[in-house]
């Protein structure tokens, strides 16, 4: 494809083989760390700043969900649509809040729009994860905490307390902590956790690792350890069975049933495409109230539980 606009660079969104790559500029070196070889393609916009291709008038506006994450509005003879991405209206210090942007279409992402996706207050959530760690570190035994290394692991380790304990972080995680550093945003110290050994005392230590950590070797390093994952799925009964963690925190970068449904609204859009997710039920759900919604196919549809679905 000589040219794709990205809301963001979550797998699922950002595949390498384009020539070109327009994303959100504060965005845009998370962008080249996970393109590798493809990176040179990348050009950043300023969120709000208006391009025109092929006679469409093209802009980026914030979605809320990880650093850089756009949602896309297109206007074309007083028609205008915008394209969500991924999105959630919870407050997060890593990234630009979403915006409402009104339109007559809206193409709206659906990863947790079922009824039971309803999130706890998010600080609260982050409070226990902080009275968890401080628990372990107390008892003597190192904390592991997983979560997506890119928008989750940065959110999760801004909302973590230093003065528990050394924030440590696997290699995946340092990387992209590193590209939000660079971008402007403050996050507390952390140690790259590749030096650390068995003997060396890590117990009142936190570690943040991406999921794909917790089945391997790596982790033994740490000795006597609890662990933990932070994710939307985690709301739901058996999940943290399934993922063989310690501890389940309904961290999560989407927006939940109601704020899907009161997003939707704030957009006055009288046309609704869902994608990526539980379309079914959002659809039925917006026919009842008289909107005229529609699925909209994805390759990934099905992939519930991979990285995009934090
Ligand atoms: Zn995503």
């Amino acid at each position: 494809m000589p040219r794709a606009l990205i809301t963001h660079a979550h797998g699922d969104h950002l595949v390498p083989g384009c020539e070109k790559y327009l994303l959100a500029s504060i965005g845009a070196g998370v962008a080249r760390e996970r393109l590798g070889d493809s990176a040179s393609g990348v050009e950043g916009i300023a969120y709000g700043t208006t391009r025109d291709i092929n006679g469409v008038r093209c802009s980026f506006h914030p979605a809320g969900h990880i650093l850089g994450s756009s949602q896309i509005r297109l206007e074309h003879r007083g028609e205008v649509w915008v394209v969500s991405g991924d999105y959630k209206v919870d407050p997060d210090p890593t990234c630009a809040p979403w915006e409402p942007i009104r339109c007559h279409t809206f193409i709206t992402e659906s990863t947790f729009g079922l009824p039971i996706y309803r999130w706890p207050s998010q600080q609260s959530v982050l409070d226990e994860i902080n009275d968890w760690w401080r628990a372990n570190a107390d008892a003597g035994v190192t904390s592991l905490l997983y979560g997506y290394a890119l928008g989750k692991a940065q959110r999760l380790i801004a909302g973590l307390d230093p003065s528990i304990g050394p924030i440590l972080t696997h290699g995946a995680v340092e990387r992209m902590t590193q590209c939000y550093r660079e971008a402007g945003v403050a996050l507390p110290p952390t140690t790259y956790a590749t030096g650390a050994t068995k003997e060396a005392s890590w117990s009142r230590a936190i570690v943040v690792a991406p999921p794909s950590a917790d089945s391997s070797t790596w982790t033994r390093r740490f000795g006597d350890s609890r662990s933990a994952f932070a994710s939307g799925w985690m709301r739901v009964r058996g999940a943290r069975r399934r993922r063989n963690v310690d501890r389940g925190f309904a961290l999560s970068d989407h927006v939940d049933w109601p704020q899907l449904h009161s997003a939707i609204a704030a957009t006055g859009a009288e046309r609704i495409g869902v994608t990526h997710g539980f379309t079914g039920p959002v659809i039925r759900w917006l026919q009842e109230r008289g909107l005229d919604a529609y699925a909209i196919p994805t390759r990934f549809a099905g992939e519930q539980d991979d990285e995009a679905a934090a």
